[in-house]
């Protein structure tokens, strides 16, 4: 898929579930924002070549929160470049700390580095991406260190995993603890005083749509808030594919002993009272049913795009 240019010289790049959608300003000194999954690299190297982006050449980096799916080659970039980083002060705690937890990395047994904080970005402040100022907004429900970009006078938002079009990003209340769901409502609120022309998702194409996937988006957290069951299940499933996307093709048992070997699983199961091995067969089953998990050769593996 071609990169779409969304400001002069701005190019967002559309990826899958497992990498993260990125953006990168192909100027003198390149600014991306998001680098998408480790394992992801060879195509985010080929994406960002075709608009003439060397990883060598980047002078900035800006994360919009510190998941695997959107740090993926921050370390690499980095210590390529010598490249600045600018994030959330939460997320350049996690990275100086060597807190592999807080960003979800360890409770979902994922594949990320950690990397060099230069710049923090709270909230109110403004960022340059190149020529083009944004305003930061720090939106935590999904992701303690959470960020959107604002681009008022083009109105074009960059909202990550705290807006998509017509679905939720994962919600980790084993991380992000019980008022999760609450963050993340008075966050879409502080999104809610934008005036929006187009929104660029971390997953997901952009969209115009802006006060539907607001109304969709409340929607579904008040749904969570009501019934708290549903949301550790809408957990379970996104994982589950995550996993796969992660490790490919793989035999049921192993992917069973991988999930029961990351906290998450076993956290999960006990929350929906259910039996971790019986759990998997009928989650398994119901991914079946839904298209989105298949039997190949080498085992089972997902349908959803990385
Ligand atoms: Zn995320």
């Amino acid at each position: 898929m071609a990169a779409a240019e969304v400001l002069s010289g701005l190019y967002f790049i559309q990826r899958g579930y497992l990498n993260g959608n990125h953006f990168a300003w192909n100027g003198p000194e390149p600014v991306l924002i998001d680098t998408a999954y480790a394992g992801g690299w060879p195509r985010t190297r080929a994406e960002l070549a075709a608009l003439g982006v060397e990883p060598a050449r980047v002078g900035l980096i800006i994360s919009t929160h510190t998941h695997c799916d959107h740090i993926g080659a921050n370390r690499r970039i980095q210590d390529a470049s010598g490249c600045r980083i600018a994030l959330h002060p939460a997320g350049a705690g996690f990275m100086r700390t060597g807190d592999a937890r807080s960003p979800w990395w360890s409770y979902y047994a994922q594949e990320a580095e950690f990397f060099q904080p230069t710049d923090e970005l709270g909230d109110g402040q403004t960022i340059k991406v190149g020529p083009h100022e944004f305003l930061v907004l720090h939106t935590p429900g999904h992701a303690a260190d959470g960020l959107a970009l604002y681009h008022a006078k083009d109105k074009v938002l960059i909202s990550s995993d705290t807006l998509w079009e017509k679905d939720l990003a994962v919600m980790t209340l084993g991380v992000e603890g019980p008022d999760a769901v609450d963050q993340a409502l008075a966050s879409l609120e502080r999104l809610a005083g934008l005036e929006v022309r187009l929104a660029f998702p971390g997953h997901g194409p952009a969209f115009s749509g802006f006060a539907e996937a607001l109304r969709l988006s409340r929607r579904r957290y008040l749904a969570y808030l009501k019934d708290p069951e549903r949301l550790w299940r809408d957990q379970l499933k996104r994982i589950f594919i995550f996993t796969l996307l992660m490790h490919g093709p793989v035999d049921e048992k192993e992917l069973l002993g991988k999930l029961l070997a990351a906290p998450w699983y076993p956290e999960t199961a006990s929350r929906l009272a259910a039996e971790p091995a019986e759990l998997f067969r009928d989650t398994a089953a119901l991914l079946r049913a839904k298209g989105l998990v298949k039997e190949g050769p080498a085992g089972i593996f997902t349908t959803v795009a990385a």
